[in-house]
């Protein structure tokens, strides 16, 4: 951790156990999912769907373990684990293929420059994507320090939440566009079949198609079809080409400032 969409890592893990339990090799492999994180998805209403599968290929769990070091002519894999009490200790651990999602960080042009946050990432208001001290300079993408699931899903809704605010910032007004954390991790829990998770900021479910028609939080066959034939063509000719009508940003009429929303507070 800090990684890119948290279901990457484990799409990879479902699909493979998919085929090696179509081919009947399932029995013959043990799969291990080690998490830095504490748990297996952050956002609770996507668990009971995600663990069917991982009991269905019988993954075993392995939580608050943070790959350290890789010795790959030797085939171990060394973890910092930490316990209930906040107490670390190094494990090492045999395998014979290993797939990893190394941690993320924006690149160094940012985070060696005045724009970049503590940690490293683009300093930006969650909601309007405006630079939290240059108030000319907005971002989005990766590279930013706003907690939503780091995807291009993300991006798609952000790009007109920001292309909005840049022309209100040209006429000298504040930005009244917002962004609500939107991200999408569409889990491949089996060919052919995905949980399509859509999640904005503290876990909110931000649910793109009505639940009769795609219930997100269950697997299913209408998710995969959307990904596989549908989302290329939406990227290519709606997205890129800024055409696309399912990403309008909700626009204020007023935003409160810093200042006036402190002020209310006080109050
Ligand atoms: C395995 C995996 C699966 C994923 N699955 C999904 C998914 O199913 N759905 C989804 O929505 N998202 C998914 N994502 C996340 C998605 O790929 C990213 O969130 C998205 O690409 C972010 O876009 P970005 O433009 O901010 O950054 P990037 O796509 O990382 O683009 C940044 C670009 O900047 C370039 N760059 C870096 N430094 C410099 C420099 N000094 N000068 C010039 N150029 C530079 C880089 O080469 C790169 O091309 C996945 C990610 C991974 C790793």
């Amino acid at each position: 951790m800090p990684i890119k969409c948290a279901g990457a890592p484990q799409k990879a893990m479902y699909l493979a156990c998919d085929h090696w339990l179509r081919t009947q090799r399932l029995d013959n492999i043990d799969v291990e999912f080690c998490n830095a994180g504490p748990g297996l998805f952050g956002v609770a209403d996507y668990v009971p769907a995600l663990m069917e599968y991982v009991k269905k290929y019988n993954i075993a769990l392995q939580f608050q373990h943070t790959l350290t070091a890789i010795d790959g002519p030797g085939k171990t894999a060394t973890f910092s684990v930490t316990d209930g009490e906040g107490e670390s200790r190094e494990i090492e651990k045999a395998f014979e293929m290993i797939h990893v999602c190394p941690p993320q960080k924006a690149p160094k042009f940012i985070s060696n420059s005045p724009l970049a946050d503590a940690a490293g990432w683009l300093d930006l208001d969650p909601e309007t994507l405006q630079h939290n001290h240059y108030g000319n300079i907005f971002g989005l993408g990766d590279a930013g320090n706003t907690p939503n699931a780091k995807t291009a899903a993300a991006v798609r809704k952000q790009a007109p939440v920001v292309a909005e605010n840049v022309l209100l910032a040209l006429k000298g007004e504040a930005p009244r566009a917002i962004y609500a954390g939107y991200g999408s991790c569409p889990l491949t829990v089996e060919k052919g079949k995905i949980v399509l998770a859509e999640f904005g900021y503290g876990g909110k479910l931000q649910p793109t198609f009505p639940t009769w028609l795609v219930q997100g939080t269950r697997p299913s066959r209408l998710s995969w079809l959307l990904k596989e034939k549908m989302l290329p063509w939406i990227y290519w000719n709606a997205m890129l080409k800024g055409k696309e009508w399912l990403a309008e940003p909700e626009i204020l009429s007023h935003r409160p400032t810093k200042h006036e929303a402190s002020d209310a507070l006080d109050k």
